[in-house]
């Protein structure tokens, strides 16, 4: 399993630190037991056109055994591309700014690459846009009505969860996207993922620090 946590930093900066990025440590999500850190891995993330290597850390439950990798808030499960520049896209192509090719060209990212991620939150944007609403509600933010185009409604959705969030220590600095895949557990483009109210229900998120 893994979990996503609010790095502050982006792509570029997580990158360079290699293994020094200090990742707070986080209760086990299946069984509140303290956890240990447990060796890692290597992955890759494209971040302003650049292809750069990266460490994921993992720890261990001293109670339940299980391991979880501890991803930075950058990092979509199973994309090669940062959540910024994916949300971005999306975000446009959406709102009706652009089209998926002016999106995709602007974003540095091959136009099939940026079609992908359209199609791929458009079949979630049901689903995503009922939950990033209660959890605006549930932060105590406003109600969104629901819009007939449901990918408009999914990001305005996304959009209110994280002005919410934003009130709260620690969320301003993610921005919208890293916010929305940090709530998500990185799942926000997955094809099989459990809905995100679920995840933020089991709190595989880690909420920023307070100080
Ligand atoms: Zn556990």
């Amino acid at each position: 399993m893994s979990m996503v946590w609010p790095c502050p930093l982006t792509a570029g900066v997580y990158a360079s630190m290699g293994r020094a990025v200090r990742v707070p440590r986080p209760e086990c999500p299946s069984c509140w037991s303290p956890v240990v850190f447990w060796s890692g891995y290597w992955r890759h993330v494209r971040w302003r056109g650049q292809e750069r290597k990266i460490f994921i850390p993992r720890v261990r439950c001293r109670g339940c055994g299980v391991t979880h990798a501890l991803l930075p808030a950058f990092v979509l499960a199973r994309r090669l591309d940062a959540a910024e520049p994916v949300g971005v896209v999306i975000g446009q192509v959406a709102s009706g700014a652009c089209g998926v090719r002016p999106a995709a060209a602007a974003a540095g990212v091959p136009y099939t690459t940026a079609r992908g991620w359209v199609r791929r939150f458009t079949a979630r944007a049901g689903e995503l846009a009922v939950s990033f609403s209660a959890l605006a509600v549930e932060l105590g933010g406003e109600v969104v009505r629901p819009q007939p185009d449901r990918c408009r409604f999914a990001v305005a959705a996304v959009g209110a969860a994280f002005t919410a969030a934003a009130g709260l220590p620690g969320w301003a600095v993610l921005g919208r996207w890293r916010f929305a895949c940090a709530v998500t557990g990185g799942t926000l483009l997955a094809a099989n993922a459990s809905s995100p109210f679920l995840v933020i229900g089991r709190r595989r998120f880690m909420p920023p620090r307070s100080r």
